[in-house]
């Protein structure tokens, strides 16, 4: 599904991913863990190519989706964001209808409209475990639902356009235990047709939710390994300082 090669960031002289090489499986759950200023971040947004838009940034190596070459000058990148959906801590619904915020990919890349729009927007309020919550509530504006049915709401959004790839970049640390618990459930279901990249701060999250776990640190990728062992077992002295809480 998302292939590194190589693949390094600059935001200016220090490299914020160093030579990165990373397979991720597709339809599984793999979480990207690391310290604060690992590159955890950065690696997410090279993926859709959102580092581009700061000036200055510069990459090398290459970065494929399903085997396309996502820095190709050829790609075009509101196409390549439509394949790769992508939910932040806190993504903020529009402050437009429930209906709308779901609504808004397919208008604009299909045309859809009348029944065919309804279906895609009950389908991807589905997908995201909502639609039981907010079917008599399509035309209320978005940001009166809760955090966690607001977080819901941004990963239909996101599924709304059909996305091979979810990545999610610590889509529950702003939302309590229960709301957690819904976002973990849910990607589970997703998994079955859909490859996640989840980045958080959570260990016991990773643990709970991903097949694959990988480390960054500095902009290294110390250790990418099946997540029961890489708890365990780990290969790598940082990965044990890292999860024993030493860094
Ligand atoms: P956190 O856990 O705190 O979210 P992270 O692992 O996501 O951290 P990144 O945000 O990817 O870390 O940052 C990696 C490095 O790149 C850091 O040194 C950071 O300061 C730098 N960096 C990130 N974004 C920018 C930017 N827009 N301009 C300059 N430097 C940046
Ligand atoms: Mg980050």
């Amino acid at each position: 599904a998302v292939v590194l090669e190589r693949f390094s960031a600059w935001f200016g002289a220090a490299p914020a991913l160093h030579n990165v090489d990373f397979a991720v499986r597709p339809r599984s759950v793999t979480a990207l863990i690391g310290p604060s200023g690992s590159g955890k971040s950065t690696l997410l947004r090279a993926i859709n190519r959102l580092n581009d838009e700061l000036p200055g940034a510069r990459h090398a190596g290459r970065l494929l989706l399903d085997g396309d070459n996502v820095y190709d000058p050829a790609v075009d990148v509101s196409e390549l964001r439509q394949r790769v959906g992508m939910v932040f801590q806190r993504s903020n619904p529009f402050p437009r209808s429930v209906f709308d915020n779901v609504a808004y990919g397919p208008r604009l890349n299909t045309g859809a409209a009348g029944r065919a729009l309804d279906d895609s927007v009950e389908d991807a309020l589905r997908r995201a475990a909502l639609w039981d919550e907010v079917k008599d509530r399509l035309r209320d504006n978005a940001l009166t639902l809760s955090g966690g049915q607001q977080q819901r709401l941004c990963i239909a959004r996101a599924l709304a356009n059909r996305p091979s790839l979810l990545l999610l970049d610590e889509p529950t640390s702003a939302l309590d235990p229960q709301a957690t618990q819904r976002i973990e459930e849910l990607l589970y279901d997703l998994q079955q047709d859909l490859t996640i990249i989840i980045v958080t701060h959570n260990l016991h999250q990773a643990a709970r939710v991903s097949r694959r776990t990988a480390l960054l640190v500095d902009g290294v990728l110390v250790e990418d390994a099946a997540t029961d062992l890489l708890f365990t077992r780990p290969a790598d002295s940082r990965t044990e300082a890292f999860i024993t809480g030493r860094f």
